[in-house]
């Protein structure tokens, strides 16, 4: 399902074009329009789904899957995790609702990485 007015719908359906980081038949990742780091990717279902308390028991494995590719899409552009004592490393991050900041109401993680200092989140 999509909504019509959802931003990320219409980059789901190609309605607004923006260069797609990975895609399959489930997920889309491009990158955030206002980075607030060197790396910063949207990994996005491409059902609508509005927050993550929208999500129920049926979307587990959709969020396993979203999650799962964070640390591959970091190694990727190079934030990968490179062991305890090794400095690469990144931020996932999901906003829920106005108190948790979320501006786009479609569900969506953000990978964020690379060399500080970062914009606030
Ligand atoms: P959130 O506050 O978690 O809802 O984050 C929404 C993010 O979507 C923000 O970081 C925006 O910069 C980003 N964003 C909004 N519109 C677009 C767009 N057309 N393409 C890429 N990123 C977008």
């Amino acid at each position: 399902m999509s909504d019509s007015q959802c931003i990320f719908c219409k980059i789901v359906s190609r309605e607004i074009p923006s260069p797609l980081v990975y895609e399959d038949d489930e997920i889309v990742v491009f990158r955030d329009i206002n980075p607030a780091a060197p790396v910063h990717l949207l990994i996005v279902p491409r059902l609508h789904i509005e927050t993550l308390a929208d999500c129920e028991n049926q979307h587990g494995a959709l969020l396993g899957k979203m999650v799962g590719l964070a640390p591959r899409l970091a190694r990727q552009e190079g934030v990968g995790y490179a062991g305890r004592d090794g400095d690469g490393g990144f931020k996932t991050l999901i906003n829920t609702g106005r108190g948790g900041g979320q501006e786009v109401y479609h569900l969506h993680i953000h990978v964020l990485g690379g060399p500080r200092p970062w914009k606030p989140r």
